[in-house]
């Protein structure tokens, strides 16, 4: 099969003929139709999260169809059109018994713990507890663009934030996380306030939904700011852009009670960010974390998208060929796209 690979951390990737992979017993190949470029990718390519080990294909985003199906796997059978969460469940520990499968003892992570679709196939663990059907209407881009970034923020959204109508959702980040969040957030019927430092992005985060925006360059508070625009603080507030003055914020400008998400990733130096703990005390905030989402409740999101309720489709930016993936995973920290990249040739 045709792959982008690297055998050194930080070294250009290149493509090359790799041997086909063959399913586990529990397992499938699939044949990759699309795969999102993200920024963890990047990560991975830098040699930022350990459990990637040399050489590797990188690629977690992905959609695609079933080409090859192990001897155990009951559920799938070659041709169905499916997806599957960047972090799928081993089905033996006590997290995934519990169905949290996005936070399994033994994660599966393609493009991580193991080779990933930056190719023409990819092979995939667990094939029946960790695959998602694709419904019909929707196509393999839109799939693959649901990759971390979309799943992620409807977990953060909908199951950490427990975010109902008429709530206030501050959303901090206005790239392809924060405006995944705040379409969703809309969709659900709670009044959005997006905060961001470009305009371009807040005035796509008002398209998608937000009824407010703030400009954290321009206020000399942003946490005050939120909590004058919204009467007392937000009820949800998200940090999706992974930074620790943005997380700072995200919880100060809570009303009582009300609950942080962490979507952004911290790495590195930053990740052990100052938290004002005598305010989440005094005003009993919760703090929770988002990470990723199990495919079991990728039911409700894929409702949502084939009637309509929410657009994934409309933070897609660029379609390229995986020989130009090169290009977009490596420049990934020099330049930020519009919209979420797809590879969709390969
Ligand atoms: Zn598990
Ligand atoms: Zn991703």
């Amino acid at each position: 099969m045709k792959a982008l690979f690297f055998e050194a951390f930080g070294e250009m990737p290149r493509l090359a003929t790799l041997p086909d992979p063959t399913p586990e017993p529990h397992g499938v190949v699939l044949k990759v139709e699309a795969t999102g470029v993200c920024r963890s990718d990047w990560h991975g390519w830098m040699g930022h999260d350990d459990d990637i080990e040399l050489p590797h294909v990188p690629g977690h985003e992905l959609a695609g169809t079933v080409a090859a199906v192990g001897g155990s796997v009951s559920k799938w059978k070659i041709g169905d059109r499916v997806t599957v969460p960047f972090v799928g469940g081993c089905g033996g520990c006590p997290q995934c018994h519990a169905g949290h499968q996005q936070v399994c003892d033994h994660q599966f992570q393609p493009g991580f713990t193991h080779w990933g679709s930056f190719a023409e196939y990819v092979s995939i663990h667990q094939a029946d507890l960790n695959l998602v059907a694709l419904p019909e209407n929707m196509d393999f881009v839109t799939a693959a663009s649901l990759g971390c970034r979309f799943a992620t923020s409807f977990r953060a959204v909908v199951d950490q934030g427990r975010t109902k109508a008429g709530d206030w959702v501050s959303v901090h980040g206005s790239g392809g996380v924060g405006l995944s969040a705040i379409m969703i957030a809309n969709a659900l019927g709670a009044n959005v306030v997006a905060v961001d430092i470009a305009d371009d992005k807040l005035a796509l985060a008002k398209a998608l939904g937000a009824v407010s925006t703030i400009n954290a360059r321009t206020v000399p508070d942003v946490a005050e700011a939120v909590r004058e625009i919204t009467q007392g603080g937000a009820h949800v507030s998200i940090d999706a852009l992974g930074h620790p003055e943005t997380c700072f914020n995200s919880i100060r400008n809570l009303r009582k009670r009300g609950r942080h998400v962490q979507i952004g990733l911290m790495v590195a130096e930053q990740s052990t960010p100052q938290v004002p703990m005598a305010q989440i005390i005094a005003n009993e905030l919760e703090i929770l974390g988002s990470h990723g989402m199990q495919a079991h409740r990728y039911d409700a999101m894929m409702a949502m998208i084939a009637t309509g309720k929410v657009e994934p489709q409309r933070l897609i930016g660029k379609r390229i060929a995986l020989e130009e993936a090169i290009e977009a995973l490596t420049g990934m920290d020099s330049f930020q796209a519009t919209g979420v990249t797809v590879v969709d040739r390969f």
